[in-house]
């Protein structure tokens, strides 16, 4: 495999990271990631804005512009033969002398396979384990995930598929993934302490009468349904909790319907 790397595309297991970049021994850096089919990335512009958007608010110096990357994404993806999968760029913070101010940094672009969640989980749906927690810099898609990677040896343990985050009462996100609410047919997701997803973005589209407002932890455990989005998640079902049945403990047809919706969006997005 091929990956881009700084400057050039070059062989994968040819790319080298500095030891004392602050990228990895502060763990100061951005990343997206986005998927491709057929080879061709989805909604790819919404990923490179939020990705551009990342690095100024970090205040890492992205030398190329969104125009450059989304070539170099798209000789990659040739280069690749990356029919199905997955495309990181990664920019780190940079090597500096006092190992804490960010300085040129470097950009990676690769290629992955696809880990999508079994389909058993959505005809199921998943168990969430609450958990006492906030994203600091929510909105910056950071590489810095210590905590999620830390704590999913306590979730897996608890039998969970994944947590939900909250803190005073309010809910916020998954791990790696935003969550929406629905009771009595009004659909709601939270508006603070989250990374803008670009599947929630999606999902807003087709459903613009959800409400973006302050959720608390008890109004997720009365929901009839609940699902959460991402990027390899799509919109997948939440049935459990902690030990709370969500609604009836299966997907809701809200949350169905809207699986096949975002699924005809994809289809429609690649005829583009
Ligand atoms: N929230 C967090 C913390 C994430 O890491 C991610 C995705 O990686 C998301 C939400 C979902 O974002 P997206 O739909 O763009 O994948």
């Amino acid at each position: 495999p091929f990956c881009f790397a700084n400057d050039r595309i070059i062989a994968s297991d040819k790319a080298t990271l500095h030891p004392m970049d602050i990228g990895l021994i502060r763990g100061y850096g951005i990343f997206d990631f986005f998927r491709t089919a057929h080879h061709t990335p989805l909604f790819l512009s919404d990923y490179l804005d939020r990705f551009i958007r990342s690095a100024e608010k970090t205040h890492l110096k992205l030398d190329l512009n969104k125009e450059e990357l989304a070539q170099i994404v798209h000789d990659l993806i040739s280069r690749n033969d990356l029919e199905f999968g997955g495309v990181r760029m990664v920019l780190t913070g940079g090597v500096s002398e006092n190992h804490f101010s960010p300085t040129a940094g470097q950009l990676f672009i690769f290629c992955e396979a696809l880990d999508f969640p079994a389909p058993s989980k959505y005809e199921s749906g998943i168990k969430l384990l609450a958990v006492e927690h906030i994203r600091a810099i929510a909105d910056i898609k950071t590489t810095n995930y210590a905590f999620p990677v830390w704590h999913s040896a306590i979730w897996k343990k608890e039998g969970a598929d994944d947590v939900l985050y909250h803190l005073n009462g309010q809910v916020s996100e998954s791990s790696r993934s935003n969550i929406f609410v629905i009771k009595d047919g009004e659909i709601a997701t939270p508006n603070k302490h989250i990374l803008h997803g670009i599947t929630r973005k999606r999902v807003l589209e087709l459903i613009p009468q959800t409400e973006i407002k302050a959720i608390s932890l008890e109004e997720v455990l009365r929901a009839d349904e609940l699902f959460i989005t991402s990027t390899t998640k799509k919109v997948l079902p939440v049935t459990q909790i902690d030990n709370n049945k969500i609604g009836s403990g299966k997907p809701g047809p809200i949350t169905q319907k809207l699986m096949q919706d975002f699924a005809i969006m994809e289809k429609e997005n690649l005829q583009k």
